[in-house]
């Protein structure tokens, strides 16, 4: 079951795994909608023994990572299978720009007594090697969200550990295109499958990958044990969507490049965030870990947050709503969520679709003239 990608480019892996072989088979695993399967054959019940179409999802991102996979029904429900495996008082560390509903989770845990939280800046490398040699769980999101902070993953993940200590990274902003956390080192790497491997805002699914035999033994009875199974329908678009990642990723990456250069000579932006950027307070490490910028940019406006607001509204190719790493570009205000007022008030976060890079720019610049009129 376990193929690995080794003799294909990442580009062909995402086309061609995750397939059946035997001849008269349909091209691609089919949503197969089963709770239970005649007995005889190992697989019996589909919480305890998964379905073809999740495990067509784990080849796919399995060799893209290079480790073995573990599909769940949201990012969020893998996130909460990896911290399922603490042990009563650990220790967890956290990046100070971390996605909210890790924050959420590990703060919800630490006021319950189960673990205790630390808050770490991505930047302060030798405060997260030192981590790793004490704490239980190192938790990295590189880049971050929303402020785009790009860790230095290598020299972190190579960094001695005490034994059994999870160093686990949120590979969503990056995708395994761009960096392989496990290549670095790194025991984990976890996506939101929601965002670029389906691609289309259609779906919810999460994936944890580890070249630790006996964590991903654990993480596939903590999914049996809580139920956070995919459901076939998400698991067969995941797959389907996995297909055009390559393409869609750089197309649209390439579009959030000439956005952020044209946003940053921009009259009424006085600050923008993308990790290809000179200018970016991390592109030097972005250089030499990254293979690729990313699609998401986070900029301020010159004003107040009634005027990103009004620019939020006035968009109308661009789509003002949440989430990211979709075909279409999505914009919002993220101090206006709650749990996030820490933020610049006009922050404004762009994931960059795959759509004319003239056309998003029209009504990007369009909707920031007339906001200010
Ligand atoms: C969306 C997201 C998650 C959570 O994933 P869901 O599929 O929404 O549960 C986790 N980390 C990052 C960086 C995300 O963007």
């Amino acid at each position: 079951m376990a193929r690995h990608s080794q003799h294909l480019k990442p580009e062909s892996w995402l086309v061609a795994a995750g397939r059946t072989i035997e001849a008269g088979a349909p091209l691609n695993v089919p949503p197969i909608p089963a709770s239970n399967f005649l007995i005889g054959q190992g697989r019996s019940y589909a919480r305890n023994d998964a379905t073809p179409t999740w495990e067509a999802v784990e080849e796919i991102v399995g060799g893209l990572e290079g480790g073995r996979a573990v599909a769940f029904a949201s990012g969020m429900a893998a996130i909460a299978a990896v911290f399922d495996q603490l042990p009563a008082g650990a220790q967890v560390v956290l990046p100070d720009d971390c996605y909210q509903g890790v924050t959420g989770l590990a703060m919800a845990g630490e006021a319950r007594g189960r673990w205790s939280v630390r808050r770490l800046a991505l930047t302060d490398t030798e405060g997260w090697q030192q981590a790793c040699a004490v704490a239980d769980l190192v938790w990295l999101e590189s880049p971050s969200n929303p402020l785009l902070v790009v860790a230095d993953l290598p020299a972190i993940c190579a960094a001695p550990r005490k034994p059994g200590t999870i160093v686990a990274v949120d590979n969503t902003f990056a995708t395994s295109l761009n960096q392989q956390p496990l290549e670095f080192g790194a025991t984990l790497s976890i996506q939101s499958a929601t965002k670029f491997i389906g691609g289309h805002s259609d779906l919810l699914a999460g994936v944890v990958t580890t070249r630790d035999e006996q964590l991903w033994h654990d993480l596939r009875r903590s999914r049996e044990l809580t139920g956070a199974t995919p459901g076939a329908f998400e698991a067969f678009l995941a797959a389907r969507g996995a297909r055009t990642l390559a393409l869609r990723l750089e197309r649209a990456q390439h579009n959030a490049m000439e956005l952020a250069q044209r946003l940053s000579h921009h009259p009424l932006v006085s600050c923008v965030r993308y990790p290809g950027l000179p200018t970016h307070p991390t592109h030097a490490i972005a250089c030499r870990v990254l293979k690729g910028f990313g699609t998401i940019i986070s900029f301020d406006l010159r004003g107040d947050a009634t005027f990103a607001d009004a620019v939020c509204r006035n968009v109308s190719l661009i789509r003002h709503a949440t989430s990211l790493g979709a075909v279409e570009s999505t914009m919002e205000r993220r101090a206006a969520i709650a749990g996030q007022e820490h933020l610049p008030p006009t922050l404004l976060r762009l994931s960059v679709g795959i759509e004319d890079v003239d056309d998003l720019w029209a009504d990007l610049d369009g909707a920031i003239r007339r906001a200010a009129q």
